[in-house]
């Protein structure tokens, strides 16, 4: 259900203007110097943890998410209260300045990199200071959480009165529950526990005149058109998320965990598609290949088997005879397609170790490589294998080093890029690579996306995944939801400003 539900206050705490901050490097239009006017009066401008920046320095660090996709904006606001961000938002608005979103900045696909239409500078909005767990609703199992919150702490709150937050993005350390609410995030249960959508029972949004709209799902059955759906995932088009309600789950009473290794990729996802297919669906399938075993064992001593050339990590969640069974069922497949390695993991030790070498990958990778690109795409769990044998094929190709690892019961897959930027041409070809795996995956019946969100990375392809009637609906609901255009406004929905490759200029920079 949509309705107003509160009016934010005004402007509050006038600070003495300050004007030209050290390092404010460029000219500024009429409409800009008069946005920050209006920003220095809402918000805090001195010290380590000022509410606003302008300056060259402290703009540096929102130019991108962990996307390679950068752009300057006009400033920084840190709001820490809904009238800060209302504020913000109402000053924007009043100026036609577009506004970026952001929380913990892990996004990949350039959602809060602070692009613009037409070469406008956005503020950057972030809600990162908004991060308290507003209520732990344990007889309701749920949570009211500020947009800023960290998913794991989330989930260690909730654990203390023996329930789970289900959605576990392998960056769930550091992103935050309005970013996965923003780009529907996912994470190795996915499989039976779904995406963000499935556990966010309403959404606070505030739109661009400051009002907040309660988005509300927690009814099993709401009726009317579901707005809560709409706004997850709609990265920070349809305006800021200032509160969700999520939902919470009794935490399993068992848990078993199997890793096998196999002698090849093929091996590997044929064991996937008999597992997804067999009586007991597994609640985590994750795939991992030779060079990411072997570079994970390096750095985390997860105990992989170190010569195999893929490893598939298996949980069942449940009641104990049931995950006994189901561990069972998987050690039986995984041995039937050649698995030379089948260790179920004997206690709670062993089960950690075993996921602290997956999410580990990122961690072992900076170790090995200064900079890596992380894709994301899905095909049909039966086309896997094939997506697979392409990639490699494409890292030969581009003579780019390529792990995978690969959300499998899903068919998503996350194929890391290892590179040094500083080498001449080097993101041109890493880019290439990139382009060419998301060409795959549509031609395999795939998408361009499981998990990490469009931004802007993917925004181009959209027209090869929806066809020009789809896109025009969604354009008119966007439209609707948020009339001036200024919420994120170059991302998601593909726009006629230009494709990808010809606004990136060599260094990867976006102007
Ligand atoms: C190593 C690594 C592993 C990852 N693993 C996973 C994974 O397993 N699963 C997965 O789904 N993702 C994964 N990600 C991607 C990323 O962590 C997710 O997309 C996450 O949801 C982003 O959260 P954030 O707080 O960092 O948001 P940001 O990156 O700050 O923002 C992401 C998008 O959401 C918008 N946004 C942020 N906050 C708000 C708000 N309050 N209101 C409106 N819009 C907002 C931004 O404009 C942007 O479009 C991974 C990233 C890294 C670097």
């Amino acid at each position: 259900m949509l309705r107003r539900r509160q009016r934010a206050a005004g402007p509050s705490g006038a600070h003495a203007p300050r004007h030209g901050d050290v390092g404010e490097d460029r000219s500024l239009t009429p409409a800009e110097t008069a946005v920050l006017e209006r920003l220095r009066a809402v918000l805090d401008t001195t010290g380590l943890q000022a509410g606003l920046r302008t300056g060259h320095f402290g703009r540096a660090t929102y130019r991108r998410d962990a996307s390679f996709l950068n752009a300057d904006p006009l400033a920084v606001a840190l709001p820490q209260t809904i009238e800060q961000t209302a504020a913000v938002l109402r000053a924007c608005r009043e100026h036609g300045i577009p506004v970026t979103p952001r929380a913990a900045g892990t996004g990949l696909a350039g959602g809060a990199t602070p692009t613009g239409e037409g070469g406008a500078r956005p503020v950057v909005i972030s809600v990162a200071r908004m991060d308290r767990l507003r209520e732990l609703d344990v007889a309701n199992r749920r949570a009211w959480v500020e947009p800023g919150l960290v998913n794991a702490r989330l989930g260690r709150a909730a654990a203390a009165h023996g329930l789970r937050f289900a959605p576990d993005p392998a960056s769930q350390l550091a992103a935050t529950l309005g970013g996965n609410v923003a780009t529907n995030a996912g994470g190795i249960h996915v499989l039976t526990y779904g995406v963000m959508s499935q556990h966010v029972l309403a959404v606070e949004l505030m739109d661009l005149e400051g009002e907040v709209h309660l988005l509300d799902g927690r009814a099993p059955e709401q009726g009317g058109l579901d707005l809560r759906g709409v706004s997850v995932g709609s990265e920070g088009t349809l305006g800021v998320v200032v509160g969700a309600c999520l939902r919470l789950l009794p935490a399993p009473p068992a848990v078993g965990t199997l890793l096998a290794g196999f002698p090849s990729l093929e091996a590997a996802a044929a064991t996937v598609a008999a597992l997804v297919t067999s009586e007991r669906l597994p609640d985590a399938i994750e795939l991992m290949d030779a060079r990411a075993i072997e570079l994970v064992e390096g750095y985390a001593q997860a105990g992989y088997p170190q010569h195999a050339a893929a490893v598939l990590l298996i949980e069942y969640e449940g009641l104990p005879a049931g995950v006994t069974e189901g561990v069972a069922t998987a050690a039986r497949l995984a041995a039937e397609h050649g698995a030379s390695e089948v260790i179920p993991a004997a206690d709670a030790a062993q089960r950690a170790r075993i996921w602290k070498g997956r999410k580990a990958v990122a961690g072992a990778i900076a170790k090995q490589a200064p900079d890596f690109y992380l894709q994301d795409v899905v095909v049909p769990r039966s086309r896997l294998g094939e997506m697979l044998d392409a990639v490699v094929a494409i890292g030969e190709r581009e003579g780019l080093t390529i792990l995978n690892v690969v959300h499998a019961g899903d068919g998503n897959l996350h194929p890391f890029v290892l590179f040094d930027r500083r080498e001449p041409a080097m993101l041109e070809r890493v880019f290439a690579a990139g382009h060419d795996i998301v060409a795959t995956a549509l031609r395999l019946d795939g998408t361009v996306t499981g998990e990490h969100g469009v931004g802007i990375e993917k925004r181009d392809f959209l027209g090869q995944v929806f066809d020009e009637d789809d896109l025009a609906v969604q354009k008119a609901v966007r439209d609707a939801l948020e009339p001036t255009r200024l919420a994120n406004p170059d991302k998601v929905l593909p726009t006629t400003v230009g494709c990808l490759e010809a606004r990136m200029v060599p260094e990867g920079a976006w102007v």
